[in-house]
C-alpha cells in the first residue's frame, strides 16, 4: 500500500477544514488537505470552494481523496480512483462536518422525497428545478436557503413548513437585534423569499402518489391540509458526522465531537473542529477551524485569538439550537409499517420491539445496510431516546480492496 507522510493532516475541505489547512499552513507546516467531493467547499460552498482558497493555497489539497478508518495513533487509510494509501501525520484536524436528519413519515420513502440540502445539492449538480413545485419541509435555517437557491434556479411554486412555533421564532428573530450582521442575512432571505408561504408549526404527516410522489399532507396551525407538488425537500436539522473520529478514539459527548478550549480531542495530536462538534453555522466553522489549525501548527498565541469571536459564535449556535428545537408530536409521524431503515427494509414497528439500538441492529439488521445507520441511526436516536452512535469501520463506504489492503504486511 502507497504511504504518504504529511506534518498536518486535514480531513474535510468544507469552511472548518480550508480554514484549519491555512491557519496551519501559515505556521510553516506542511499542510495536506483531503475531502471525499471532487471539489473543495464542503456542502455550503459546493462546487465554489476553489474561491475559498488562500490564493495562492499554501497547503496541499487533494479532493476524491475518502478516508475510512485509522490506522493505529497517527495514521488513516484513505482510498481514492488511484488507489489506496495510508496518510501519516504528526498532527490530524478532522473537519467532517454534519449530514442532514431524516424522520420518517408515511410515503417518506417515495421517489422525489428528497433532503433539503440533498436537493439543492443536486440542483447545483445539474439536476433541473425550473418550472418545479416544491414544497421544502422540516426545521432550522437551512430550509430558508434551499428555498432561495431554489427559487434563483426557477423553482416553480414555492412552500415552506417549519416545524417550529411562530413565537420561538419570533423571539429567535427579535434576538438577532444584537448581531446586525445575522438580521441582515436573515432580512435579505426574507426578501428573496418574497411571497414564497412559510408556514410556523407546520410538518409534513405523508406523502402520497402512484410510483412517484404527487401530494403530501401537512398538518398546519389551522389543521391538515393537502399540497400538491413535484419535490418534497426535507430535513429535521442536522447530525454531526462522528464516525471518524470515534474509530479513531476520541470521545464523542451527546452525539458531537468533545473538545477542549484549543479544538483538541481526547487523543493526543488529534483536533476537530467545525458542524462534527456541535451545530452552529458557518462562522463558528470557520472560527473553529482556525483555532484548531494554529493549535495544530503549534502558534497557541494565535490559536487563543479566536477564542473571543468563537464564544459569540457559540451564543448564537444555542439560540439557534433553542429555536429550532424538534417538537414532540415529530415522534408519532411514522406509523408501525413506516419504513425506518431503507437499506435493509425495517420498519419502525420491528425496530420498537427491541429495547436498544443495538437489539434492533442484532436481531433486524436495522443500520447494517449500505448507509451503516447514518440516516436512520438518527430518526431512531430521536423516535426512541437510543444511543445510536457508530464506531466501526468502514467511516463510509468503501472498495473491499480497501479494506483488503489494510491487512497487507
Ligand atoms: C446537505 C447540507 C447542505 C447545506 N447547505 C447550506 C447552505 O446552503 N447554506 C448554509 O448557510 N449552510 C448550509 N449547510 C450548513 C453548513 O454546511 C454548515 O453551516 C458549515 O458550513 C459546516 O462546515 P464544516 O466545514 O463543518 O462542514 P462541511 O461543509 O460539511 O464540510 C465537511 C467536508 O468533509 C468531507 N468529509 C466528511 N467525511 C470525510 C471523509 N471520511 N473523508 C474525506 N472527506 C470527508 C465532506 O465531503 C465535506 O466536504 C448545509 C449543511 C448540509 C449538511
Amino acid at each position: 500500500m502507497a504511504e504518504r507522510r504529511t506534518e498536518v493532516l486535514v480531513i474535510g475541505a468544507g469552511p472548518a477544514g480550508l480554514a484549519a489547512a491555512a491557519a496551519a499552513a501559515a505556521c510553516g507546516r506542511r499542510v495536506l488537505l483531503v475531502d471525499d467531493n471532487a471539489d473543495p467547499g464542503g456542502q455550503i460552498w459546493r462546487g465554489e470552494g476553489r474561491a475559498h482558497l488562500a490564493v495562492p493555497a499554501r497547503f496541499e489539497v487533494r479532493c476524491g481523496v475518502r478516508v475510512v478508518d485509522a490506522c493505529g495513533a497517527s495514521a488513516v487509510l484513505a482510498e481514492s480512483a488511484g488507489g489506496v494509501e495510508r496518510l501519516t501525520f504528526d498532527r490530524l484536524v478532522l473537519a467532517t462536518g454534519a449530514r442532514e436528519r431524516f424522520l420518517p413519515f408515511p410515503g417518506w420513502t417515495l421517489p422525489n422525497v428528497v433532503g433539503a440540502g440533498g436537493l439543492q445539492a443536486m440542483v447545483k449538480g445539474g439536476v433541473p428545478i425550473a418550472g418545479k413545485r416544491v414544497v421544502i419541509a422540516g426545521s432550522g435555517p437551512l430550509l430558508l436557503a434551499v428555498a432561495a437557491y431554489l427559487r434563483s434556479r426557477g423553482a416553480r411554486s414555492l412552500l415552506i413548513a417549519e416545524q417550529t412555533g411562530r413565537l420561538r421564532l419570533a423571539r429567535f428573530v427579535l434576538g438577532l437585534a444584537g448581531a446586525p450582521q445575522r438580521l441582515r442575512q436573515t432580512l435579505e432571505l426574507r426578501r428573496a423569499l418574497a411571497g414564497v408561504p412559510l408556514l410556523t408549526d407546520a410538518w409534513p404527516l405523508s406523502a402520497h402518489g402512484a410510483g412517484r410522489l404527487e401530494e403530501i399532507r401537512l398538518r398546519t396551525r389551522r389543521g391538515e391540509r393537502g399540497e400538491r407538488c413535484d419535490l418534497l425537500a426535507c430535513g429535521f436539522g442536522l447530525v454531526p458526522n462522528t464516525e471518524l473520529a470515534a474509530l479513531l478514539g476520541c470521545r464523542v459527548e451527546a452525539g458531537c465531537v468533545a473538545v477542549d478550549e484549543h479544538q483538541a480531542t481526547s487523543v493526543a495530536g488529534v483536533y476537530a473542529a467545525g458542524e462534527m462538534t456541535g451545530i452552529g453555522g458557518l462562522d463558528l466553522s470557520r472560527i473553529e477551524g482556525e483555532i484548531a489549525g494554529y493549535a495544530a501548527g503549534g502558534d497557541e498565541r494565535k490559536a487563543r485569538a479566536g477564542l473571543g469571536p468563537r464564544r459569540r459564535a457559540r451564543r448564537f449556535a444555542r439560540a439557534l439550537e433553542r429555536a429550532f428545537a424538534l417538537r414532540e408530536e415529530l415522534r408519532e409521524l411514522p406509523d408501525a409499517r413506516t419504513l425506518l431503515c431503507r437499506c435493509e427494509d425495517v420498519s419502525v414497528g420491528r425496530a420498537a420491539r427491541y429495547p436498544s439500538w443495538r437489539a434492533a441492529k442484532l436481531h433486524t439488521r436495522c443500520g447494517m445496510g449500505a448507509c451503516q445507520g447514518r440516516i436512520c441511526g438518527a430518526a431512531a436516536a430521536f423516535l426512541f431516546g437510543w444511543r445510536c452512535e457508530h464506531a466501526r469501520p468502514p467511516a463510509s463506504p468503501a472498495r473491499i480492496a480497501t479494506l483488503a489492503a489494510q491487512h497487507e504486511v
